[in-house]
């Protein structure tokens, strides 16, 4: 079970660690073998190391290209120790036997976040790299395998420890993390592949990530959790600044995340804010400064908007900071914040300021991921963008000026609410959010009831759902759920139709004189 360490290859583009680490195995009689700037490196620091070429009699050639893709090196890392056809090979064709492969790859996912052009990322893929780690991590029960400068020291008191041998379990777990790492490499490659020839289908890419970080816990404190980055560095909650303020737990990311793809669905043309609590809306609203779009947001559920995420979609001002710091937030979210407004909420310690440089693109192509027991349900991601010009009248009386905006505004919103969707809005800003049920009448119930709460907060006679509109994510199957949405006082409805009972739907409207558009696309969002 333990395999003495005799001879290590060593051939990696981060460094970091690297000296003191060939040090350690140096001192432990550990012969160094090294591919060209590795070796450079370790002589500069005063270590004895022979030149790869030397296990291959053959030079690196074509600008490293191919350097260690050689049966001296794979010879070397997949022999098998105890048999005795492999020793033989072996020693007819003078390969030695390689213990430790050392290796760290090319850094692809770092040159593409640079922006580099497309051959300079296609020259950063690592074919020689990835073919060490896996022959050696493939050769665990013989090679020692590290891929990861962290674990360094891991090994070296390894070996300290056992008479110069790494032990099994530590192999394994190194060729398991071996492995998670060329997984995750030839990920972002196909990921970057398909970004670049806008390929959409989930089969032109695989899954994988880059760890960022381990959070304290998951969804719930009993959960472990970790946070990947898939190398997408468009505006959006992964590439986002954090400003200041602590680690952002999981819970945090997931909203941060839905509050600034939601706010991102209203452009730059006017202010809008978006206030997040566990994934959804509880106050979407446009106005024409941040600060009148904040303080609409919050009317729609001042009580649920406590310790709630808010996201904006222009520099947060420092009037708007002044509103936001008089009640508890966890994260804010905005393409970038003024130094007045940063110099406000640097008082609230707690709270995190996330800037991203830009808004995320409503219309960009790309994939939703989520995990089933044994699978993925992978699909692309709902970037319909429905407008007013794209409403089809259905009723007798046709929606006026005021409410065809308001229906727009309250489709965009309902997009990102959890089904069954229910979302009244007003004059730009949402009055009343039903979210998450199992029936749509319920959602327009809780939506009406909602906006009573809210007039009683605010001081008001009726709801403001009182000449509001009201936004379905998906068909009324009955008049039910329209019937409530009349009685909470709705003058107008957009929803998708295409319900076998969608006439019964449209009469309920003629009856009551309301407006009703259909849209032709639905939003569910389960
Ligand atoms: P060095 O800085 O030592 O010259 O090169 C180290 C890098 O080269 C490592 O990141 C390693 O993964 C990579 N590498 C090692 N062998 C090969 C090979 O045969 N072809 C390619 N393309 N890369 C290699």
């Amino acid at each position: 079970e333990l395999v003495r360490v005799r001879r290590a290859l060593l051939s990696v583009s981060d460094k970091s660690g690297l000296v003191a680490f060939a040090q350690g195995l140096a001192a432990a009689g550990v012969e160094l073998v090294s591919t060209g700037g590795t070796r450079t490196a370790l002589e500069a620091a005063g270590l004895k190391v022979r030149d790869v070429s030397e296990l291959t009699a053959f030079p690196e050639i074509m600008d490293g290209r191919v350097k260690t893709l050689h049966p001296g090196v794979h010879g070397g890392l997949l022999g098998i120790r105890d048999d005795a056809e492999h020793q033989a090979a072996m020693a007819e064709h003078s390969i030695a036997e390689i213990d430790l492969a050392v290796v760290n790859l090319y850094p692809f996912e770092e040159t593409v976040a640079k922006g580099a052009d497309y051959a300079t990322s296609v020259e950063n893929i690592d074919i020689g790299g990835p073919a060490m780690i896996r022959a050696a991590a493939k050769n665990h029960a013989y090679v020692t395998v590290v891929t990861d400068p962290d674990d360094y020291d891991r090994v070296l008191e390894a070996l300290a420890a056992n008479d110069g041998s790494v032990p099994v379990a530590l192999r394994r777990e190194l060729a398991a993390l071996a492995f998670a790492r060329t997984a995750a490499y030839d990920a972002a490659v196909s990921g970057w592949f398909a970004g670049e020839l806008a390929l959409e289908a989930p089969r032109h890419r695989a899954f994988g990530g880059r760890l960022v970080e381990v959070m304290r816990y998951g969804e719930n404190p009993h959960q472990a959790a970790a946070f990947y980055a898939t190398g997408d560095k468009r505006p959006g909650v992964a590439s986002a600044q954090l400003l200041q303020g602590k680690q952002l737990s999981y819970n945090n990311i997931n909203d941060t995340d839905a509050a600034f793809e939601l706010v991102s669905e209203f452009g730059t043309e006017r202010a809008a804010c978006a206030i997040i609590k566990h994934a959804n809306p509880c106050g979407v609203a446009v106005g024409d400064s941040l600060v009148e779009a904040y303080r609409r947001a919050l009317e729609c559920d001042q009580t649920s908007a406590f310790g709630g995420i808010l996201a904006f979609n222009q520099v947060l001002d420092a009037n708007t900071a002044e509103e936001i710091v008089k009640l508890f937030t966890e994260v804010i979210i905005a393409p970038d914040a003024s130094e007045e407004a940063r110099q406000i909420l640097s008082a609230k310690k707690n709270l995190r300021l996330m800037i991203t440089g830009g808004l995320a693109d409503p219309l960009a192509p790309g994939l939703t991921v989520r995990t089933v027991a044994g699978g993925l349900l992978v699909q692309t991601r709902d970037n319909g963008h429905v407008g007013a010009q794209d409403f089809k009248v259905v009723t007798k009386r046709a929606p006026d000026a005021r409410e065809l905006s308001d229906l727009a505004f309250a489709f965009r919103v309902a997009k990102h609410v959890k089904s069954n969707a229910i979302v009244y809005a007003r004059d730009g800003a949402t009055v009343g959010i039903g979210a998450g049920q199992m029936s749509r009448v319920d959602s327009a119930r809780i939506a009406a009831r909602k906006a009573e709460d809210a007039a009683q907060v605010l001081g008001l006679e009726a709801p403001l759902t009182r000449g509001s509109v009201v936004a379905s994510d998906a068909f009324f199957p009955f008049a039910d759920g329209l019937l409530s949405a009349i009685e909470a006082g709705a003058t107008a409805v957009v929803q998708p139709g295409g319900s076998m009972r969608d006439q019964d739907v449209i009469d309920a409207a003629d009856e009551a004189g309301i407006a009703m558009v259909f849209t032709g696309m639905r939003h569910f969002r389960h």
